[in-house]
């Protein structure tokens, strides 16, 4: 038999991979690399696509939605600006990736998914992984959570046209929010607004691509 020399990659070689990939898509606040370092994305992702946990790129989950791509939930992270007092709202729990690593940077996450069955998976790992500052829920998300109002910060990780009214409303003056916008067959774009004194300040990231952020309860599949 021949011994095949096994070129796999070990997981510290992954990790050193998926933090450079990090940084040269523009990755560059400490916690929030130490974070993401801290949060292995593998459990997040089921099945076939297990094995590409470690690559920089969006994946499928349950239910027909998508985990985003590791680069981009560090750019949106980062545009949010936590610090370790905030309490965090998110829209779009998905597979509960984004969320377990704003669970390290923030005091408390808020997280709230139309489907039922994505929040108890991300529920589980969770609780696996011991992160014990992540309320879930189980809601159409475009109405916020009016009873934990207002938020330090708010990111929606679905793309609606504008930003939601009632997400606007429940966010802190001093309170910064991060969301794709745009339709969801067209191009979208990362924005951040800041709430001051004197208004809504709008700032436009990048072009990203996400799923919309629709009404309602889901059909869970
Ligand atoms: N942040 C996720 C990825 C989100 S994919 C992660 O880290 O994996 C977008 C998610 O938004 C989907 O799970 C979808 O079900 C959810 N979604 C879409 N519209 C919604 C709404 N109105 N309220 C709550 N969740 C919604």
């Amino acid at each position: 038999m021949i011994d095949l020399p096994d070129d796999r990659p070990t997981a510290a070689e992954r990790k050193m991979q998926f933090l450079y990939a990090l940084r040269s898509k523009g990755v560059t606040d400490s916690a929030v690399l130490t974070a993401m370092e801290a949060v292995d994305r593998g459990p997040f992702i089921r099945g076939l696509f297990a094995e590409r946990a470690y690559e920089d790129m969006p994946l499928p989950i349950a239910c027909g939605q998508t985990i985003s791509q590791p680069s981009v939930v560090g750019l949106m992270t980062q545009a949010l600006e936590v610090s370790p007092r905030d309490k965090v709202l998110e829209i779009g729990t998905g597979s509960g990736y984004q969320a377990a690593i704003l669970s390290k940077l923030a005091r408390r996450v808020y997280t709230i998914d139309r489907h039922r069955r994505l929040v108890h998976e991300a529920r589980a790992i969770f609780e696996q992984m011991d992160l014990t500052n992540i309320t879930t829920m189980t809601a159409d998300g475009s109405h916020g959570l009016p009873e934990q109002a207002p938020f330090d910060r708010i990111i929606v990780t679905a793309a609606a046209e504008d930003p939601p009214g009632p997400l606007l409303a429940q966010l802190k003056v001093g309170g910064i929010m991060v969301l794709p916008v745009g339709q969801s067959d067209a191009v979208q774009h990362l924005i951040r607004v800041r709430k001051t004194t004197n208004g809504l300040e709008y700032d436009e990231m990048r072009a990203v691509r996400f799923v919309p952020l629709l009404e309602g309860l889901g059909k869970d599949t």
